[in-house]
């Protein structure tokens, strides 16, 4: 096999940047491995393709662990004129495979590509016009494409419905509009693929669009430190700044335009000082109303639903932590709920929230809409707690506001007002030593506890690690205000 093979996912590299499609032919070793993250992504993708499968139940399945093999039987099958799973095709340096190939009357087929996602993206649409084409000039007809997408209005009820929960679009027309300069773009990509260097295209909008690109920590290695992407919402003024060649903050001219907070940044970066506005934070601090319920959800989400009722990618709650603080003088008192076992982790959640949460005071989140958020799904979903979640959404008061407005900005926050950032800003405490320190490892982990193949004393460390991480956003919110009352009343 070449090794200068154009495959899908190259062409669809060679799309979003020359660099990465010059370094995934010639040094694929720069490309890291898939985090956790991105392989759960990749795995729930898998089911979805499975579960795309029984929509045509006379299907093929052809096996893709042999390359050659795999192109060798779909020759054969393509005989028999019944539809195909993962069929490939290679043309010269081209090489496609199709999710599903479907017969659609004596000579012609149907490509269905299927997608987790719950709309038509563009790339989607550049992905099956390279398809089509490797198709075509091999010889394979093909009268129509489509796009076999999520419903995400699709409610479980029972076993899931394949013909519900997917949704199936002829994008024929889009596609083809797409691929009108596909062999030039193609002719192109080869060019850049046997350069005897790697191309220097700059840092831009492309590291993240249409997907986040693996290889973002590699070109971004030798940024300094408080480089101008970092700078508050920079996006395209960052990328203007970087194409100028200004990387550092502390070197972005005068005259640039800045907008208030960006100034702020820029400040307190070259002056290596915080910047408090006291009247803000105090006002923020007057609007507390003990008692103080602070409160974090941890949550889940899975393209395919798994409880009746719930639809595709619906957040589930299956964790909080509650730390209450009854007066000014008052210790702090901790309450952990974590689900346990394979139910819905909801009812029993609620019922321990309501009971934990009393009837006055004020309930502290950060960024309080998806507290909310989480509250007001529960509420639909189990009507009799709805007058008591009504009652507490009122009392919801926002720590992020304050942060988010630069009422306090320190240079490592380094232009985030997230939690992750501004916990360690102002306490010094962080979640360095926790073996789960962000929302995303902790739903995995919730969920390789709860449906993955563990030992008990693995399922237990992992039910330590949430309490613990969960535990340390309620506290953090809690040694936050302290540290705020502190300084405002210097
Ligand atoms: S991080 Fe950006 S510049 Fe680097 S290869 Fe990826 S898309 Fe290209």
């Amino acid at each position: 096999m070449s090794s200068k093979l154009l495959s899908k996912s190259k062409y669809l590299n060679g799309l979003q940047c020359p660099k990465l499609l010059w370094i995934s032919f010639n040094r694929p070793d720069l490309i890291p491995q898939p985090d956790a993250v991105t392989q759960n992504r990749f795995d729930q993708g898998n089911l979805v393709g499975n579960l795309a499968k029984q929509l045509f139940p006379q299907g093929v399945d052809i096996p893709t662990d042999d390359f050659m093999e795999n192109i060798r039987m779909t020759k054969e099958l393509l005989k028999q004129r019944k539809p195909l799973f993962e069929a490939a095709v290679m043309v010269g340096q081209r090489y496609s495979r199709a999710d599903i190939l479907s017969p659609v009357n004596e000579e012609e087929w149907d490509i269905i590509e299927v997608k987790s996602s719950t709309e038509v993206k563009d790339i989607n649409l550049h992905d099956v016009s390279f398809q089509k084409l490797c198709w075509e000039d091999s010889g394979v007809r093909i009268r129509k494409c489509f796009l076999a997408y999520i419903n995400n209005k699709y409610i479980k009820d029972g076993d899931i419905n394949p013909h519900e929960l997917f949704i199936l679009e002829d994008i024929s027309a889009r596609v083809e509009e797409v691929g009108n300069d596909i062999l030039n773009r193609i002719d192109e990509m080869f060019e850049i693929v046997i350069m005897a260097d790697c191309p220097e295209t700059p840092i831009g909008p492309q590291c993240d669009e249409p997907y986040e690109c693996a290889l973002n920590g590699f070109c971004r290695a030798n940024l300094p430190e408080h480089n101008v992407f970092t700078l508050y919402y920079g996006g395209k003024k960052a990328c203007e700044l970087y194409n100028l060649g200004i990387t550092e903050i502390a070197e972005i001219p005068p005259i640039f335009q800045l907008n208030e907070k960006q100034q702020i940044q820029r400040s307190c970066i070259v002056n290596n000082n915080t910047h408090l506005d006291r009247e803000r934070i105090q006002l923020f601090l007057g609007q507390l109303q003990y008692p103080l319920y602070f409160l974090d959800f941890e949550t889940f989400n899975t393209v395919i639903p798994l409880f009746d009722g719930t639809h595709p990618y619906q957040n589930i709650p299956f964790q909080f932590s509650l730390h209450i603080k009854e007066t000014p003088e008052s210790g702090l008192r901790h309450i952990s709920f974590l689900a346990k076992g394979k139910n819905d982790p909801r009812p029993d959640l609620l019922d321990s929230l309501s009971r934990n949460i009393g009837d006055s005071g004020s309930i502290v989140a950060y960024n309080k809409q998806f507290e909310e958020k989480v509250l007001k799904d529960l509420s639909i979903a189990f009507p009799e707690y709805a007058d008591r979640i009504n009652s507490m959404l009122p009392r919801f008061i926002d720590l992020l506001v304050p942060f988010r407005a630069f009422a306090y900005y320190n240079p490592s926050q380094k232009g985030s007002a997230s939690l992750k950032k501004v916990l360690p800003a102002v306490t010094g405490m962080d979640y360095m030593g926790l073996e789960i320190g962000k929302g995303d490892d902790a739903s995995l982990a919730y969920l390789d506890m709860t449906y993955g193949d563990l030992s008990d004393e693995e399922c237990l460390t992992i039910r330590e690690q949430l309490l613990a991480y969960c535990g340390l956003d309620t506290e953090g919110m809690v040694r936050i205000i302290e540290k705020l009352e502190e300084i405002t009343n210097k």
